[in-house]
């Protein structure tokens, strides 16, 4: 598995803070327009929302989130928003397919609010953020107005206290909206932080946090990452997984035991080490090229690692050159020039790989690269510049 962060849909994420008490409106998931309008007369009430389900946000402005006001429209919004490929500042060009939508009730909305939960990697601890200008992305409000961000620091020892649930309800101004919200507000801000930690959390936003006409306080969007090292400790959270919303490459490199991260440039890199492999692709942008992915082959850069490591590379279309970093430390540069002579004639490359080799028994290594009998499909390089420098030539001349 990627290594990272796991995502899950808007109406797993609701279900999940429903059960530690977070107040979310009610709501049914669907994959076609008939059960749609079924979900909504079972609901019953006169205004329904159809939300797309896509692993990323900003659905709303890319419409795919529709506020229906009789069972027809919400038949009809949700034959057009499934199958659709949606795109949003979240999803890239090509969009994501929804194959899922949830009907839920409609809400009176007074008033929409921000907040969050993340760990600060500052403070290296949870930090609870939030906001009054709810339904806006954070990072805008960060840039334009960043007083209007609050932030309760949490003591991992003590947990997010009462106290500072409140402070945040009265900072947000519930009590001007209405006075009788400010409780049920703070308890949602502290049922939400024991979600999170019972969860293992890494990220849980609610944008926006909504005050009704009717006077409740609720999550009227949710979103919530788990922290992967901990997955172990949550087997039920495994099933929430949706493969459809995952990158294939990144899923098969992971079964291969990579750390793979797929990218929109075209030079691909294989490196050992996650440091090596961030400065590779610095370099590659310093030297005006775009990586095509991240890729920590770890230790063992043996000829089956790298043969798997190719496969995966040059499925995607976009990469028109390999770049290979290779410090050897533990592993010897003249055996990792081997497997990767050897992979390079297995999987029969059609586009170039530049190698550079570093530490022990480099020299050994560059000359079996350099006598690899293969000419300009396989280049070696002395410094990372130099590497850098030759892939992106040579990534420009197919
Ligand atoms: P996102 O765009 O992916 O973040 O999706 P959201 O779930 O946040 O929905 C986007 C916007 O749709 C919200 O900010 C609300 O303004 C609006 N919205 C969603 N549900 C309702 C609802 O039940 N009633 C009303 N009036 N608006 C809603
Ligand atoms: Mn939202």
């Amino acid at each position: 598995m990627p290594q990272g962060q796991m995502k899950i849909h808007e109406y797993q994420a609701k279900r999940i803070l429903g059960q530690y008490g977070v107040p979310v409106p009610r709501g049914e998931v669907v994959e076609n327009a008939t059960e749609a309008e079924a979900a909504a007369r079972g609901l019953g009430g006169s205004v329904w929302v159809v939300k797309a389900q896509i692993h990323a946000g900003g659905r709303g402005k890319g419409g795919g989130v529709k506020i229906c006001s009789d069972l027809e429209e919400v038949r009809r919004n949700a034959e057009q928003i499934l199958g659709m490929q949606l795109v949003t500042h979240q999803t890239g060009a090509e969009g994501q397919t929804v194959k899922k939508v949830l009907i839920e009730e409609g809400m009176d909305i007074r008033k929409e609010l921000y907040l969050s939960i993340l760990v600060d990697r500052n403070t290296q601890a949870v930090v609870v953020l939030a906001s009054t200008e709810g339904g806006m992305e954070i990072e805008e409000v960060a840039a334009k107005t960043p007083e209007k961000i609050l932030r309760e620091d949490v003591d991992p020892t003590a947990g997010l206290l009462p106290y500072q649930s409140l402070r945040l309800a009265y900072g947000l101004q519930v009590d001007k909206a209405d006075a009788k919200l400010v409780r049920p507000t703070a308890a949602l801000i502290g049922n939400l932080y024991r979600a999170f930690e019972g969860e293992d959390c890494s990220l849980v936003e609610i944008n926006p946090l909504v005050l009704t006409g009717d006077g409740r306080a609720l999550a009227l969007d949710a979103k919530v990452t788990f922290d992967d090292s901990a997955l172990f400790r949550h087997k039920a959270l495994e099933e929430l997984r949706d493969l459809d919303e995952e990158e294939a490459l990144e899923i098969e490199a992971a079964d291969a035991d990579l750390s793979y991260i797929k990218l929109d440039g075209n030079i691909g890199c294989m490196v050992n080490g996650a440091g090596l492999a961030m400065g590779s692709m610095d370099m590659i942008k310093a030297v005006g090229g775009e990586p095509a992915n991240f890729l920590d082959i770890g230790g063992g850069a043996d000829q089956g690692r790298v043969e798997t490591a190719f496969r995966i590379i040059s499925k995607d279309p976009n990469v028109k050159c390999i770049l290979i970093n290779i410090f050897g430390g533990i592993v010897r540069c003249d055996v990792v020039a081997e497997g990767v002579v050897a992979a390079f004639k297995n999987v029969g490359l059609s586009i170039p790989v530049v190698v550079r080799l570093e530490g022990t028994n480099a020299d050994r290594g560059n000359e079996i690269i350099a006598n690899s009998g293969m000419g300009d499909r396989l280049l070696k390089a002395q410094s990372l510049r130099e590497a850098a420098e030759k892939s992106v030539a040579a990534a420009g001349n197919i």
